[in-house]
């Protein structure tokens, strides 16, 4: 992870309160496939809904424990996984 590297945070009314570190692809992506087939794995709802009507991609994934989108939560540096997966 190189400085300046970093993803906004916000809070639930989309206003951003503060910066976090992006983590490097290859972390990214072994946290991706460790995700990819967890059952704490779940499509968010709301999401594919929005994605369909505009005919994007459906691949939209959330974890059940925490409530985070996989691909945001697997690209900050300092996430971790609730159950202690990665
Ligand atoms: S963050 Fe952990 S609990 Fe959540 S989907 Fe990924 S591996 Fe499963």
């Amino acid at each position: 992870m190189s400085a300046g590297e970093q993803v906004p945070a916000y809070d639930h009314q989309g206003r951003i309160i503060g910066w976090l570190p992006i983590a490097d692809a290859e972390t990214a992506h072994a946290r991706q496939e460790i995700c990819r087939y967890c059952d704490r794995l779940e499509q968010i709802p709301f999401v594919g809904q929005m994605m369909d009507f505009f005919g994007a991609d459906l691949s939209q994934y959330r974890c059940r424990e925490c409530g985070c989108p996989i691909l945001s939560k697997t690209r900050v540096a300092t996430s971790t996984c609730p159950i202690g997966k990665w």
